[in-house]
């Protein structure tokens, strides 16, 4: 039996630094607030939207949405991106992408000024991940793993480490998290040959691939740490979701496994607003 890697206590951990991190800020006039940005009112958007408020104000930290009509124009959408952005009062802004096909994401997401982009939407965002400037944000979810591996203390220094996926969201960003902790890291993708036996190599195997239940129970073996970033609709269970983890072939197997749904998931929304009170405390510096 494995031990399960839940998310609700990592999360909890968070909120609690951050309630008496906001508390001293405050003592010295200064709230933090997250400014959020939607473009129409996709179901996904408004959930995770929710999720960030309730924690913003379980902290004692202050949130504003900023919600704009599927319709709106390009040149309409920038002049509202830029104010956002320029508001003294918002510190961290999480803006939901893919934006309507009429829209141009890439030159819009680039309109988020650096230091607020909690997020990591903007190549200068990126640029600061990838060259280990700490004053800048990793995607919020690459770093609730880290915060996942941190808090249950697996240690990471000159372990060898597997990632399946490659995005700008996920899997770059997070083996960057690895390698500054000094993991020894393989980046696995659509192309890799042999993939269970590259996911059986790693002491921790972190999972992000889009794909339900792809990482089945040849692709792990006893002792492993597996991190299951995965939300994908479950076939075996319609109107549930599912990791990319074969959850039931790979738990009996490894040492320690984070489930889907209550696993990574849970710690995002914890990790937008520690992202978003350290802009503000760089900001406010
Ligand atoms: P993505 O952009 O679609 O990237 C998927 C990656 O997996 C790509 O690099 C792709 O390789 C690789 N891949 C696809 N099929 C593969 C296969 N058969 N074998 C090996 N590699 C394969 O997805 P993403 O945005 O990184 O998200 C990954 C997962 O994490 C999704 O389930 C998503 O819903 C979830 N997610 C969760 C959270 C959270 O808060 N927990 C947040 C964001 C995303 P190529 O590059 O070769 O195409």
């Amino acid at each position: 039996m494995a031990e399960i890697l839940k998310g609700k206590p990592v999360a909890d951990a968070i909120n609690a630094e951050l309630t008496q991190k906001v508390a001293a800020l405050k003592a010295r006039g200064i709230t933090p607030k997250l400014g959020i940005i939607r473009v129409g009112a996709r179901p996904d958007d408004l959930f995770y939207e929710g999720g960030a408020k309730k924690t913003c104000a379980a902290i004692g930290m202050e949130s504003e949405v900023f919600e704009y009509p599927e319709d709106i124009a390009q040149d309409a959408l920038e002049k509202a991106v830029t104010a956002v952005g320029a508001k003294k009062d918002v510190n961290g802004i999480l803006m939901f992408f893919p934006l309507p096909k009429h829209l141009d994401g890439r030159k819009i997401r680039e309109l988020i000024p650096v230091e607020k982009d909690v997020d990591c939407l903007t190549t200068g965002g990126a640029a600061k991940v990838f060259t280990d400037d700490l004053t800048g944000f990793p995607p919020c979810t690459p770093t609730a793993c880290m915060e996942m591996l941190r808090h249950y203390n697996v240690p990471l220094k000159g372990k060898k480490c597997t990632v399946v996926g490659r995005s700008l969201v996920v899997g770059k960003p997070v083996a960057m998290l690895l390698l500054r902790e000094h993991a020894t890291v393989t980046i696995c993708h659509s192309r890799t040959e042999n993939l269970p036996g590259v996911c059986r190599d790693g002491e921790i195997l972190i999972a992000a691939v889009g794909k339900a239940k792809m990482i089945k129970g040849n692709f792990v073996k006893a002792g492993q740490i597996v991190i299951d970033v995965g939300i994908n609709a479950d076939p075996d269970n319609p109107g549930k979701y599912c990791g990319d983890v074969a959850f039931a072939e790979a738990e009996p197997i490894v040492a320690k496994i984070s489930p889907v749904p209550a696993g990574v998931g849970s710690v995002t929304t914890s990790v937008l607003c520690k992202h978003t009170l350290m802009a503000c405390e760089l900001q406010n510096a």
